[in-house]
């Protein structure tokens, strides 16, 4: 494979598609950094999985508004997100602030469901031999049960998470930090290996919330993106995952309101004035000035009161180490 170079700004344009509001162009030009040259190690390195599966070419709008398969839409009448707690939950962010992190991205309506009974559990696999964190949970038995036990008539999607570690021993990975299967529309997440020694309540609950809003983005059937440093970049460790923005750029944006067409709509500005609400609220202060700026662009006055700040977070810090971050996705929801 060749070496990768990120898309020129007149190819970053081209992607956004036909039709598209001169603001948006602006938000990816001005508000929106191109991606750098990949160093050994990064997710579009050469020999990185990022190059072994198909992310170096990016999905333009166009590509991804062709029917087909990978379109996943909600509708009018199913148009929930549940999020079900799976296994020990003890230490994960406050369900109600996760659920509020998907309402303030899509727009949905989001519903927490009860966790997974003793019995639903059982069909759960555990590897007791754990990579160093714990217990495992095998992916496909989770997304296994969440689709067939936890998907009520209004449900688009299904999402679980977990303080257990997981892995997917059938594709090879050891641990996942998520996984998403557009398939089934259900997604897995473990916060797992997101606490460490020294870190802050914000960043632990940014770290939690990007690998949500990220996986289920992917749900959508929204590939991995290349045409900005966007929340839909992959990422292959942990600095890189740290150095995304929390923010889908216009490119995916777009992506998301056509996918959201069919249940009435998502007005962009609105969208983006909830995210700051969000930002704000929970202390992510330097995605809340990025939103300010987007919403700049966008001829939005964002309020001049300050949303109220809260502190739901209780974290015990734990000795675990970084380590090498892998971020697996099933074939459904990358190819
Ligand atoms: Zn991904
Ligand atoms: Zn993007």
């Amino acid at each position: 494979m060749k070496k990768w170079t990120p898309p020129q700004d007149v190819d970053r344009i081209q992607a956004l598609g036909p039709d598209c509001p001169s603001q948006l162009e602006r938000i990816l030009l001005e508000c929106f950094q191109p991606l750098p040259k990949p160093k050994a190690g990064d997710w579009l390195a050469k020999g990185a999985p990022g190059d072994q599966n198909g992310d170096r070419r990016g999905q333009t709008l166009t590509q991804f508004c062709r029917p087909g398969p990978h379109r996943n839409f909600p509708s009018k009448h199913c148009n929930t997100i549940y999020l079900v707690p799976v296994g020990a939950v003890d230490g994960a962010p406050p369900v109600e602030v996760l659920a509020e992190c998907l309402h303030a991205h899509f727009g949905l309506e989001v519903k927490t469901a009860k966790p997974l009974t003793k019995k639903e559990m059982a069909d759960v696999n555990f590897h007791q031999d754990n990579a160093g964190f714990g217990p495992q949970l095998e992916t496909s038995t989770v997304h296994d049960v969440l689709s067939k036990c936890r998907k009520p008539r209004d449900a688009w999607a299904t999402v679980g998470y977990t303080m257990y570690d997981l892995c997917n021993t059938a594709s090879g990975f050891g641990f996942v930090f998520g996984e998403a299967r557009s398939d089934k529309c259900t997604g897995i997440f473990s916060f797992a290996r997101y606490m460490e020694t020294g870190i802050s309540q914000s960043q632990f609950l940014r770290r939690c919330c990007m690998v949500l809003a990220h996986e289920v983005t992917h749900l959508f059937g929204i590939k991995h993106c290349v045409f900005a440093r966007c929340l839909m970049n992959g990422s292959n460790h942990l600095e890189e995952s740290e150095s995304r923005p929390f923010a889908v750029c216009p490119v995916d944006l777009r992506k998301i309101l056509d996918s959201l067409k069919p249940t009435g709509g998502l007005c962009p500005e609105q969208r983006e004035l909830n995210l700051l609400a969000f930002f704000v609220k929970h202390g992510l202060d330097e995605d809340a000035a990025l939103s300010r700026a987007r919403l700049l662009v966008m001829g939005v006055q964002a309020p001049v009161v300050e949303f109220q700040k809260c502190s739901l977070l209780s974290l015990e810090n734990t000795d675990s180490e970084v380590e090498q971050r892998n971020e697996a996705e099933a074939v459904g929801s990358t190819q």
